[in-house]
C-alpha cells in the first residue's frame, strides 16, 4: 500500500505510552496517541489529517445523534517476531465499510483515505502494537452524519475516524446461550448486514434479558418463524454436525459478512472438513443434538477470534457442550493466530504489512 495523499500530521507533546502496561490491556480501554480525522462536506472528502487522540466538538443537534447515520468497523494489526506490523485482511473491512456506507445512505470513503490513512497512523504509533502472544492493535475506523440541524433526511457532511486501541487476549469463557425467540436481529431488506451502530444499540435489550437468566449471549433466529439460526450475539456461527462445518448463508441480507468468518471457513477448508454455507433452523440442530451428531458450536468475530457455546437452551430444553473435547475450533483458532502472529506462513495474503 503506497499512496500519495497528502495526510498533515500533528504530532502529540509527549506520548502517553509510558504510562500503558502494553501487557495489560484489556479490550477497547486504552488509545494510542493519535487518530485519523476526516471530514466530508459539499459532496467530498475535504481534508485528512492524523492529530492527537482527543475529545470532539459537536453540537447537541448533530445528525447521527437523532437519526443514527453511523458505522463503524473492526480490524486487526499484529507484531510479529522482528517487530514488523501487519494488518489481518483491511481490504475486506474496507470493502465491507462502503457496503455499510451504501445501506446507510452514507457517501462512501475513498480507498486511500481508508486503507493509506490507517497504514500512516498505525506507522506512527508502531510502538502502541503489543508484540506479546494473542495480543494486538484494534483498528476502529467510524462514519457519523455530522450535520447540525435537526429534520429526518441524509446528513450532507459526515466525519470519518480510525482509532487505534491496543488490546490483550479477549477471554471467552464457553457461553450459555439462549435461543431467542421474541426479539430479532435482522429481517430480509434490513439493515442486519450493515456494520451499523443501530444494530447494537437494538440487540442490547434481548442480551441483557438473557443475562439475567444466566446466559451470555443470546442466538438470532429470524423474523418470521423464530426458527432460521443467524448469528450468536454479535459473532457469526458454526455447528459442527456429523463432522461437517454448518454456517448460516449470506444471501438474506440478514447476516454480517465476517472477515473471520470467512477465514474460519478457509481454515476448515485446509483442514479438509466439508463446510456448508446454507440455512440451517433449530430443529435440525435439536434433532442433531439427540443423535449424537451436533458435536461444536462456536462463534467467530474478530475481537474474540473464536468463543466456544457450552449451553444452548431452546423452549426450556437444554443441549450441553463439552468444550474441553473441542477439535476443529482450538484448532482453527491455533492456525488463525499463527498466520497473524507470523509463526506460520501467510500462503493467502492476508496480512498486509504497515
Ligand atoms: C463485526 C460483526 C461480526 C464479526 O465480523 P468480523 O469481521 O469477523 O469481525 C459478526 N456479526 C456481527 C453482527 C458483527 O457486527
Amino acid at each position: 500500500m503506497t499512496g500519495v495523499m497528502d495526510i498533515s500530521v500533528t504530532k502529540v507533546q509527549r506520548s502517553k505510552l509510558q504510562d500503558t502496561n502494553l501487557e495489560n490491556v484489556p479490550f477497547g480501554k486504552y488509545f494510542t496517541d493519535h487518530m485519523l480525522e476526516a471530514d466530508y462536506a459539499d459532496g467530498e472528502w475535504k481534508k485528512v489529517v492524523i492529530r492527537p487522540y482527543q475529545a470532539l466538538q459537536m453540537e447537541p443537534s448533530m445528525a447521527a445523534l437523532h437519526y443514527g447515520q453511523a458505522i463503524f468497523e473492526g480490524i486487526k494489526a499484529y507484531k510479529d517476531e522482528k517487530g514488523d506490523v501487519s494488518i489481518f485482511r483491511p481490504a475486506d473491512n474496507f470493502r465491507r465499510f462502503n457496503q455499510s456506507a451504501g445501506r446507510m445512505n452514507m457517501p462512501l470513503v475513498p480507498e486511500e483515505i481508508f486503507m493509506e490513512g490507517m497504514r500512516q497512523l498505525i506507522a506512527l504509533d508502531k510502538d502502541w502494537v503489543p508484540a506479546y502472544k494473542d495480543h494486538s492493535l484494534y483498528i476502529r475506523p467510524v462514519m457519523f452524519a455530522t450535520d447540525e440541524a435537526l429534520g429526518v433526511r441524509p446528513s450532507a457532511t459526515y466525519k470519518f475516524l480510525i482509532l487505534l486501541s491496543p488490546t490483550g487476549p479477549y477471554f471467552v469463557n464457553p457461553m450459555r446461550i439462549l435461543v431467542e425467540e421474541k426479539y430479532t436481529r435482522a429481517a430480509p431488506g434490513g439493515v442486519g448486514f450493515s456494520k451499523n451502530a443501530g444494530n447494537y444499540g437494538g440487540s442490547m435489550l434481548a442480551s441483557t434479558l438473557a443475562r439475567q437468566q444466566g446466559f451470555d449471549q443470546v442466538l438470532w433466529t429470524d423474523a418470521f418463524e423464530h426458527k432460521w439460526l443467524q448469528e450468536v450475539g454479535m459473532m457469526n456461527v458454526f455447528f459442527v454436525i456429523n463432522g461437517r462445518a454448518i454456517t448460516p448463508s449470506l444471501e438474506e441480507g440478514t447476516i454480517l459478512e465476517g472477515v473471520t468468518r470467512a477465514s474460519v471457513i478457509r481454515g476448515l477448508e485446509e483442514m479438509n472438513i466439508p463446510v456448508e454455507e446454507r440455512r440451517i433452523n433449530i430443529d435440525e440442530l435439536v434433532a442433531a443434538y439427540k443423535a449424537g451428531q451436533l458435536t461444536e458450536v462456536f462463534g467467530t468475530g474478530t475481537a474474540a477470534v473464536i468463543a466456544p457455546v457450552k449451553e444452548l437452551r431452546y423452549k426450556g430444553y437444554s443441549m450441553t457442550f463439552d468444550t474441553d473435547g473441542y477439535r476443529i475450533s482450538p484448532a482453527i483458532k491455533t492456525w488463525l493466530n499463527d498466520i497473524r502472529e507470523g509463526r506460520i506462513a501467510d500462503k493467502f495474503g492476508w496480512m498486509v504489512k504497515v
